[in-house]
C-alpha cells in the first residue's frame, strides 16, 4: 500500500548528501606547551619558555578518553576531518527530523484510512479494554 517510491524530496536530498564518502573523526585537537625535565631550563619558571606547542588528539572510545600526540603537520587535516564529523552528526540529525515528519504523514494517512474502514464501535470497545487491561 505504502508508496515507498514517493519519497519527499526533504528526505531525498538529505539522504543523498549522507551517501556522500568523506573521512570523518570525533574527538578535539589541543595544543599544549610543556615542561621538560631539567632543572635548569627556563621552562620551570617562565610558562613563555614551555616547550612546545605539541598536538593532542583526545577521543572518547567505549567509555574512555583517549589521548595521543600528532604531528603539527597533521593538525589542519584532523581539524578538517573533526568539522566534517561535526557536519555529518548535524546531517544525520536533519535526516531523522525529515524521515519522521514522513513517518508523521504516514500514520496521519493510516488513521484516516481507519476511520473511513472501522467507523464507530470497534473503535471504543479497544480503548475501554486497554484501560482495563492495564489498571487490572
Ligand atoms: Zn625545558
Amino acid at each position: 500500500m505504502t508508496n515507498y517510491a514517493a519519497v519527499p524530496p526533504e528526505v531525498a536530498e538529505l539522504s543523498a548528501a549522507l551517501s556522500q564518502p568523506r573521512p570523518i573523526r570525533r574527538g578535539t585537537v589541543n595544543e599544549r606547551r610543556m615542561k621538560c625535565g631539567q632543572a635548569n631550563c627556563a621552562c620551570q619558571r617562565d610558562p613563555k619558555a614551555r616547550h612546545g606547542p605539541y598536538y593532542m588528539l583526545t577521543q572518547a572510545a567505549g567509555g574512555k578518553t583517549r589521548s595521543r600526540y600528532v604531528a603539527a603537520a597533521q593538525v589542519p587535516v584532523l581539524r578538517r576531518q573533526i568539522e566534517a564529523g561535526r557536519d555529518f552528526r548535524q546531517q544525520v540529525e536533519a535526516y531523522w527530523d525529515a524521515c519522521e515528519h514522513w513517518a508523521d504523514a504516514e500514520l496521519a494517512a493510516a488513521q484516516t484510512a481507519e476511520g473511513a474502514e472501522k467507523k464507530g464501535s470497534r473503535r471504543a470497545s479497544e480503548k475501554r479494554s486497554g484501560k482495563n487491561w492495564r489498571r487490572s
